[in-house]
Formats: C-alpha cells, sequence, structure tokens
C-alpha cells in the first residue's frame, strides 16, 4: 500500500504546488535595461518580505526568481510557525548576553506578529492554525524544553506553557511523548501561498517580478549597481539585496559561511475525520525535541505532512519517502496501510552556529541567508529589518550583521564529509 506512483512528477511535486492560490503573473526572463531604486535577487519568503517593505516605503523595486516565486524552501517547507531561532533561548543568553538575547527573542515575536498582520491585511488564503507543540520523548528532552521556558520568561515572555505527559497524550495520540511545550501563538499554515499572496500585495504596490531569471553576477558601483541576469537583461539599481541566492559571481566568500543539507517532507493521502481523530484531537503542529526531528501536522484536505530526516551529504539517496514512513508509522502504528500521495525535498541553508547570516558585501548591496530549518517567522522579519537598513535605519540590522559567523572547516575537499561525521554524532546522540 505504501506509495501513490501513477505519476512520477507529480509524486514528486510538493502538495504545496498542487494546492497553490497561483493566482500571480509575473514577468517572464529579463531581457534588456531596466532600473529601480533596489534590485532584490531571490523571491522566497526573505526577498518577498523585504520587497514588499520597501515597495511600501516608497521605492521602486524589481525583484529577480531564478525559478518560481518561493519554488525552494519558502514554498516547500512544513509549515510550522515556531517562534525562536535554531538555537535555543538558553544558547541566546549565554552567546550574546540577556540584553541581546531579549532583544532578539523581540524580533522573533515580532515575526510572528508581522507574518500574522500580513495574512490579515492582504487576506492571504493560507490555511492559518494556532497551537505550537513541542514534544519530549525522554526526561532529558523534557528538562531542556522546561529549561527553554523559564529562558522565556527571563526574556519577558510568559506565554508558553508546559503540558505532562496526559495532556500530550490525551491530544497527540501516541505513547512516545512525556510532555511538551505548548505554544498557543504558533501554528501552521500553507507556506507557497502565503508566499504567492506577499507577491501579489508586493505587486498591487507596483513591484516587478520577473521568475526564470537567475541573476549572475554583480558589478557593484557608488550610485549604480548593475546586476546581469541569465537571461541577458540586467538591472541598474542604488541598492541590490541578496535573498537567500546561489550561483552567482563573487560570493563564494559569503557563501562559506554555509552549507545545504536536504530535508524532505511525505504527504499522506487524505484521512477520514475518524482516522485524524485518532492521530491528533487538535489541529496542532508537532515537532519533537530531538537535534534530528520529525515534525508533522494536518493539511487542509486532512493529509498528514510529515517531515524529518535530513540528508547531509550531497549525494542523492532513493527511498527518503519509506525512511519518513517508518518513522510515521513508529509514531502512529494507525497509519501502516495508509498511502503515500507526495514525497518533495527541499534545501536547508545551513550556517555553523545555526543563527541566519546577514551583512553587506558593500554599502550598497545587503545580504541574508543560512535559516536553516527555523525560517518562517525570521526570513519575514529579517526581510522586513534588511529594507529597514536599505532605507537608512540599521540599528536592528547591524546587530544580526555584527554576529560571529565561522566557516565549515574542511575546505573545498573536506568540508562536506567533516559536516556528515558530526551530523552523524548528532544522529547518535539523539538515540542514547
Ligand atoms: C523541507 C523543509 C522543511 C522546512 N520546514 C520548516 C518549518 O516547518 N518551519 C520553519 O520555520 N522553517 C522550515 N524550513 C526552513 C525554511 O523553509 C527556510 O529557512 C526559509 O524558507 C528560507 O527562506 P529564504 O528566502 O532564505 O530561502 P529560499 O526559500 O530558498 O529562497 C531563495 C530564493 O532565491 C532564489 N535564487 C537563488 N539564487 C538565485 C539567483 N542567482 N538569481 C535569482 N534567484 C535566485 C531561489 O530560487 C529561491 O527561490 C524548512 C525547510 C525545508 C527545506
Amino acid at each position: 500500500m505504501p506509495r501513490k506512483y501513477e505519476n512520477v512528477k507529480e509524486y514528486h511535486d510538493p502538495w504545496y504546488a498542487l494546492t497553490a492560490n497561483r493566482l500571480l503573473v509575473t514577468l517572464g526572463g529579463l531581457q534588456g535595461e531596466v532600473n529601480c531604486d533596489v534590485c532584490v535577487v531571490g523571491a522566497g519568503f526573505t526577498g518577498l518580505s523585504a520587497a514588499l517593505e520597501l515597495s511600501q516605503k516608497g521605492y521602486s523595486v524589481i525583484l529577480l526568481e531564478k525559478d518560481t516565486v518561493s519554488g525552494l524552501a519558502s514554498g516547500r517547507n512544513g509549515g510550522h510557525i515556531q517562534r525562536g531561532f535554531s538555537q535555543s533561548p538558553g544558547w541566546l543568553i549565554q552567546h550574546y548576553g540577556l540584553e541581546t538575547a531579549r532583544f532578539l527573542s523581540n524580533v522573533s515575536l515580532e515575526g510572528l506578529a508581522l507574518l500574522l498582520h500580513r495574512i490579515a491585511e492582504h487576506d492571504i488564503k493560507c490555511d492559518l492554525k494556532f497551537g505550537h507543540l513541542s514534544a519530549a520523548m525522554k526526561p532529558k528532552q523534557e528538562a531542556e524544553l522546561k529549561t527553554d521556558i523559564s529562558d522565556w520568561q527571563r526574556l519577558g515572555h510568559k506565554d508558553i506553557e508546559w503540558w505532562d505527559e496526559k495532556t500530550v497524550q490525551d491530544t497527540v495520540l501516541t505513547n512516545s511523548y512525556t510532555g511538551g511545550l505548548y505554544d498557543a501563538k504558533g501554528g501552521h499554515f500553507h507556506p507557497l501561498n502565503y508566499a504567492l499572496g506577499v507577491a501579489q500585495a508586493f505587486q498591487r504596490l507596483g513591484g516587478k517580478i520577473y521568475e526564470r531569471t537567475a541573476a549572475t553576477e554583480i558589478i557593484p558601483g557608488n550610485d549604480v549597481q548593475r546586476v546581469l541576469t541569465a537571461s541577458g537583461g540586467s538591472v541598474n539599481a542604488k541598492f541590490v539585496v541578496l535573498a537567500g541566492v546561489t550561483g552567482m559571481k563573487g560570493l563564494a566568500p559569503l557563501r562559506k559561511a554555509s552549507i545545504t543539507a536536504t530535508a524532505h517532507v511525505i504527504a499522506t493521502e487524505p484521512l477520514s475525520d475518524a482516522r485524524r481523530q485518532q492521530i491528533m484531537t487538535r489541529d496542532l503542529a508537532v515537532i519533537d525535541a530531538r537535534f534530528i526531528m520529525d515534525y508533522y501536522r494536518f493539511s487542509s484536505d486532512n493529509r498528514l505532512l510529515f517531515g524529518g530526516n535530513c540528508n547531509y551529504s550531497d549525494r542523492e539517496y532513493a527511498g527518503e519517502d519509506m525512511r519518513l514512513r517508518e518513522r510515521m508509522t513508529t509514531l502512529f502504528p494507525i497509519l501502516k496501510m495508509t498511502r503515500i500521495d507526495h514525497c518533495w525535498r527541499g534545501p536547508l541553508d545551513l550556517t555553523m552556529n545555526r543563527m541566519p547570516h546577514l551583512g553587506r558585501l558593500s554599502p550598497h548591496i545587503y545580504f541574508a541567508h543560512g535559516f536553516g530549518g527555523q525560517g518562517v517567522i525570521l526570513t519575514n522579519i529579517l526581510g522586513k529589518i534588511m529594507a529597514e537598513a536599505v532605507a537608512g535605519t540599521a540599528e536592528r540590522f547591524d546587530v544580526f550583521a555584527k554576529m560571529r559567523h565561522n566557516t565549515f572547516p574542511g575546505g573545498d575537499l573536506l568540508r562536506r564529509p567533516l559536516f556528515v561525521a558530526a551530523m552523524t554524532w548528532f544522529r547518535l546522540r539523539d538515540m542514547l
């Protein structure tokens, strides 16, 4: 029963792409020369957020996307809306001090509010649901999550709660969890439909989007930066914002600060209401507290969207869907006969310290990348903070730009094998 194979392409398409409200009409591959105030490269959440904010501030903005709007991580993710950074609040306090950690936690909560505000303001139909649970599988994880709650409180946020084993198991019907951190403000949504909604809002303000237009190089200048594209066109702009960009000439030093892993998500066939109630009694997003975690939620058409099981090597492995299915049925044996309708992958852009990497390549060229597996909220708010910096208010941007980021060790040859070895160690540690 396991997989649906009638149409292999559709099987590997993200369920999101197949259910997208794609009302967006964009421009095709850019040819000729165009001018604007700001050229944003990359139409993931970060680029869209920066582009929308800059348009709202009155800048003329051109957005270049090498593929389709949010066709990569932003339109393929688990759709979990989870506060915070990939690092725990305790880690933020330890590494940056209480004051900066408080600033960072406020940025995250502002990001959540921004997301909700945009959905409401632009009437974005993206299946928004509230309630997010981080579940512990053993006493060590319980202790870590309880510490997270008290650290969030130290940072001024008293709005997350501890759920004991009974409350968790009454809600998520597996005996794998022993307790959990519940955030009523977190939740889940259809990430691609959110992105398409933001793109339309940007266009309504006069913003121009060129899809199938890869930027290949920037020729920097004092007043004009010239962005060249693979389609033969170019953009002349006062400022450039690089948002999750790869494959451009001159970006190698920046790119050394991150490495890409591949994450996978499966979507089951639609479940009956009765079956759904045997898995979760509420419509929550659930993630477990391991380093390499499972995360899941229901879609609007009653599928279980289940992600996890990262591939850290740059080789492709077959059967990721079966590995995820095994994880899913370990938690919920009742799904053993349930068919998998889709399995897709997406890139995770990871930095050494798991914090996003922001900065400037010149006074007029800004960049942001490295959001890893926790980008839904952060990309949105940091896109806004980049727009603030372009507009001349860089205090908040500079807190991030000043963060130290080490390059991955091992040089071109060994960085990948060393990274795989480190991740294998974390995988083993999860098992202890
Ligand atoms: C499978 C998966 C599950 C995840 N689940 C979650 C989750 O549940 N919750 C959460 O918070 N986070 C999650 N994440 C992480 C989150 O999706 C990312 O952190 C976030 O989307 C990154 O956004 P971005 O804008 O930086 O990058 P992207 O979305 O990758 O956008 C970058 C864009 O730039 C374009 N581009 C690149 N180079 C060029 C170029 N040279 N010229 C023009 N365009 C270019 C790309 O085509 C792409 O569209 C997940 C990620 C994956 C892959």
